[in-house]
């Protein structure tokens, strides 16, 4: 594989944009090397900007659930297009996304549109404070709720890859109201709680990790959140903008069935334009403006592109009753695939999965939370990387990452990872 022209694009971008990126992660700093530019992608596929065909598992870090250009989406959005692509203000497509989204998740009346995750997120702990009148969070060591002060307290992927924690520019103010627990860990949730009875607004968690690779509730955990929140008055916040319309219809509400009381989503939701949203019941929908007194806005928010590229997206994931089983199935054999090979080269690992999302570990112990996660050998991961790459399989370029399966994979595709795996495994 040749990468020429992606490392001279890099260049050129690096003079004008920060470390050549929008988003860190994509710099390749955790496995070295410059990132790959993409020209285009279609179904399991992305073509780079030197001619090379990679198979993808990152899928724009989730949203291309059912691959790259899925025709409907793409119909969708040039249809769309063609009547302008922003108002300001109300249109139809936004009552038909809201009606399809709350008919498919379980326990919510409303939902409001923004613009990405972190806005998801921010908005539903200004939701949850204002509802409660409390101020102190609960978040768990390793997760990711996105970039927004409150949450740049431990926050996996992204910002552990980078070694900065805790943010330069978030102040000890914000910081201080931020209470951090250990995933998986109820004691560690109920200690926060018996010391700040009256304060805990919210607790907001991944209901299946995904920032620190891919790591599942254990059995119990989430009704352990659920038993203390109702007993402390305390909202419970699901932050499934990578697990929602991902693991189930219905996310992991469903999957568990344990009701939260506001849910993020982003990612799958829009279709890979820019979305995000929270939804909850209408006692708490209620709290917010023009109805409440919580104030959330957003010049683009609900806009007509991404609201047609996301209905576009949801109306696929509800008409087809067998897709989650399916990609589970492809994930599930890759998973054997991948353990087998691993194992005949007698290389440690432990691989977490559930439903469309999995995570290999170059470490022995089981991966339960941020601090398992991080015991993983590192620097074995980063062969394993770029071994992958010149064998055509792009996975994240970072060991706290996730992959993502798309329906477009095929088991030819999947076959083929695994042989790539199988080689790359004689030089780890
Ligand atoms: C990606 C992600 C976010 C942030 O979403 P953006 O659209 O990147 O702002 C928040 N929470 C989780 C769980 C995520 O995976």
């Amino acid at each position: 594989m040749r990468y020429q022209r992606s490392s001279k694009l890099f260049s050129a971008a690096s003079e004008v944009i920060p470390g050549g990126v929008n988003s860190p992660v994509r710099a390749f700093k955790a496995v070295g090397g410059t990132p790959i530019f993409v020209d285009k992608a279609k179904g399991a596929y992305l073509y780079d900007a030197d001619g090379n065909r990679l198979i993808d598992y990152i899928n724009s870090w989730g949203p291309m659930i059912l691959g790259h250009a899925f025709p409907p989406v793409i119909d969708a959005l040039v249809d769309k297009a063609k009547l302008g692509t922003s108002f300001g203000m109300p249109t139809e497509i936004e009552t038909q996304i809201a009606e399809l989204a709350v008919s498919m998740v379980p326990n919510v009346d409303q939902i409001r549109f923004v613009n990405s995750g972190t806005e998801a997120c921010m908005s539903a702990v200004r939701l949850a404070r204002g509802f409660s009148a409390k101020e102190k969070i609960i978040k768990f060591a390793g997760c990711y709720h996105g970039h927004s002060d409150s949450f740049l307290i431990q926050a996996g992927s992204g910002a552990v890859t980078f070694g900065s924690p805790n943010s330069p520019g978030v102040t000890k103010g914000t910081a201080k109201d931020t209470l951090l627990a250990t995933y998986n860990n109820l004691d560690s949730v109920a200690k926060l709680f018996e010391a700040n009875p009256l304060q805990i607004a919210c607790v907001i968690v991944e209901p299946v990790a995904g920032n620190m690779g891919c790591i599942p509730p254990q059995p119990g955990f989430l009704e352990g959140l659920r038993d203390l929140c109702d007993t402390y008055k305390s909202i419970l916040v699901f932050d499934e903008v990578m697990t929602g319309f991902r693991l189930a219809k219905g996310g992991v509400q469903e999957l568990s069935g344990v009701n939260a009381d506001i849910i993020c989503f982003g990612k799958v939701i829009g279709g890979g334009l820019p979305v995000g949203a929270f939804a909850a019941r209408h006692e708490i929908m209620s709290y917010l403006a023009p109805l409440g007194p919580v104030y959330q806005a957003g010049t683009l928010s609900g806009n007509p592109l991404a609201m047609a590229a996301g209905f576009a997206m949801l109306k696929a994931l509800d008409s087809d009753k067998e897709l989650f089983d399916r990609l589970a199935k492809k994930t599930a054999y890759l998973h054997k695939g991948i353990a087998r090979v691993l194992s005949a080269h007698q290389i440690e690992h432990t691989i977490n999965r559930i439903g469309s999302m999995i995570s290999v570990h170059f470490s022995k112990i089981p991966v339960v939370d941020f601090e398992t996660a991080s015991l993983a050998n590192n620097e074995r991961f980063k062969n394993f990387f770029h071994g992958m790459l010149a064998g055509g399989i792009y996975i994240a370029p970072s060991a706290y990452e996730t992959w993502f399966i798309t329906d477009a994979l095929t088991y030819k595709d999947l076959d083929y990872t695994i042989d790539a795996v199988e080689k790359v495994a004689k030089t780890l």
